[in-house]
């Protein structure tokens, strides 16, 4: 092996220490960097391609269901702020703060948004005045700073992070939660149709909902690693920052109402689940859906045939670009195939053409999947609609492995013992009959640092028990106890 080699592989082991398994596939596979301040990275092109890509699947949806994109500023006045006191006493330890301009000490400091409600609502209630202007639904694409305390993670948790916000105001409370419910099916959608990963929707339990929150909901996905990622949330916030914000409408009646609410956002988190869920040992997988580069094709020649080699695979390269397929050729001299075949696979390209004189003299092409490095003969001809099956196999790969994952770890506990001794040995969820109280879970969270993730949408769902596992007083719903990113 040469330095190149060494220097490309990807060294840390993905079952012994995730942690720096993860951290050596994202900047191997050159999607960031570490920026010079903790908690904050550098997001290179290739990682800001896969941001792209989910950015074109998720604002087409959005748009097609009456949201419009628009854009706030980044620093929000203090004043602003403190009209809603939930988000104040909730984002208070997060917040970043500018406190001068140039030289001079501003009057009023200014917040570096954690999240937007208390500038967008505002504006809202300016532009609604009747039941007309309603529904209200906006949506921005941005970053946000939160200083967070605990251990940061490139995509996963980082003190910026790029995100969409969307922010919709409503008639009444079931338009609004219908919403809320659009909103969420369109964050799973995201989650299994383009990044290949299932996810379970819920709702937060009622000690972890977003500041002013009335419902929290939640897509949860289950990383290899047994601990679950808080996928994106849709917040139905009722009618307080409404209130709060002075967000009314004359109805019908020409009766003055107060406006229901909502929020929704996914951030960049879903790209650390994308990594985390499908990479391996070589380095990153990435789904066709969002791979910058869909197939890469390697020529192997020999001098006396390099000239044919070569053609045969520039017009592959022809016919797959003008189908709209995402493809690169590597013809670069002066690295052999196999160094070509580590590249690339540490970059996540999902299908690999090997095309050799083989392959030409026979009219063929050697198609290699990505995960499991299966590989098909194919016919040159028809090779641009043929290349799409591979990408449905290659796409139906990587959501079946995580399936599985998901499935084999949702077990049911009845004791604090048994959801303990659960966690602890396999990780996952852990479903169990629970009071509702917070110090059942905190009796948890203590001992093994597994919290509440979720707990069912449906709130007239029956619990999984008639007593609660930890206190054993009547239960009040189902809950799932993980780990959790
Ligand atoms: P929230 O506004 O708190 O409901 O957050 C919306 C979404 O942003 C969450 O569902 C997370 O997936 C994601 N998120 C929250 N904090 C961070 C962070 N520090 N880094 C990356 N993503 C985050």
């Amino acid at each position: 092996m040469s330095n190149d080699d060494q220097e490309l592989g990807i060294t840390e082991s993905k079952s012994y220490s995730p942690g720096d398994w993860y951290a050596e596939v994202v900047l191997k596979a050159g999607l960031a960097d570490y920026a010079p301040m903790g908690g904050f990275i550098v997001t290179r092109p290739r990682g800001y391609a896969l941001w792209e890509g989910l950015q074109d699947h998720l604002d087409g949806w959005f748009k097609e269901t009456g949201a419009q994109n628009a854009y706030f500023p980044a620093l929000i006045p203090e004043s602003y702020l403190e009209r809603e006191s939930d988000i104040v006493e909730g984002f208070d330890p997060e917040v970043a703060w500018v406190t001068h301009g140039g030289h001079d000490e501003l009057d009023e400091r200014l917040a570096f948004r954690p999240t937007s409600e208390s500038i967008i609502t505002p504006f809202m209630s300016q532009w609604v005045r009747s039941h007309r202007d309603l529904p209200l639904r906006l949506n921005q694409w941005c970053s946000v700073i939160r200083w967070e305390a605990t251990d940061t993670k490139p995509f996963f948790r980082t003190k910026e992070f790029l995100w969409q916000e969307g922010h919709t105001a409503h008639e009444t409370e079931e338009e609004a939660w219908d919403e809320t419910m659009t909103r969420l099916e369109q964050y799973q959608r995201v989650f299994e149709e383009v990044l290949a990963i299932p996810v379970m929707p819920g709702r937060k339990p009622e000690h972890d909902k977003f500041p002013g929150a009335d419902t929290t909901t939640t897509v949860e996905a289950l990383m290899p690693d047994g601990k679950s990622v808080q996928g994106a949330t849709s917040h139905y916030l009722g009618q307080g920052f409404a209130e709060a914000y002075d967000l009314y409408f004359t109805d019908e009646n020409e009766d003055e109402r107060v406006a229901h609410t909502t929020s929704w956002g996914l951030s960049w988190r879903a790209l650390g689940a994308l990594i985390m869920t499908h990479s391996d040992e070589q380095g990153f997988v990435c789904p066709p859906t969002l791979a910058p580069e869909q197939v890469v094709i390697v020529p192997i020649w020999q001098e006396e045939n390099r000239e044919e080699v070569l053609s045969y695979a520039e017009g592959i390269a022809e016919d797959l670009e003008e189908a709209g397929v995402r493809v690169e050729l590597d013809d670069r001299d002066e690295r052999n195939p196999g160094f070509k075949f580590n590249e690339w696979e540490l970059k996540g390209v999902p299908v690999r053409f090997e095309i050799g004189p083989h392959e030409v003299e026979d009219d063929e092409i050697t198609v290699v999947h990505r995960p499991d490095g299966e590989n098909v003969v194919e016919d040159r001809a028809d090779i641009a609609e043929t290349v799409e099956d591979h990408f449905d196999a290659v796409f139906d790969k990587m959501y079946e492995a995580a399936e599985e994952n998901l499935e084999d770890n949702i077990r049911e506990a009845d004791s604090r013992a048994d959801i303990l001794g659960t966690i602890g040995q396999h990780g996952g969820y852990v479903k169990t009959a629970w009071c509702g109280d917070e110090d059942c879970e905190a009796e948890i969270k203590d001992q093994i640092s597994a919290e509440i993730v979720m707990v069912p949408l449906d709130r007239d769902e029956e619990p999984c028990g008639d007593e609660c596992s930890i206190c054993g007083d009547e239960a009040e719903e189902t809950a799932y106890f993980a780990k959790s990113y």
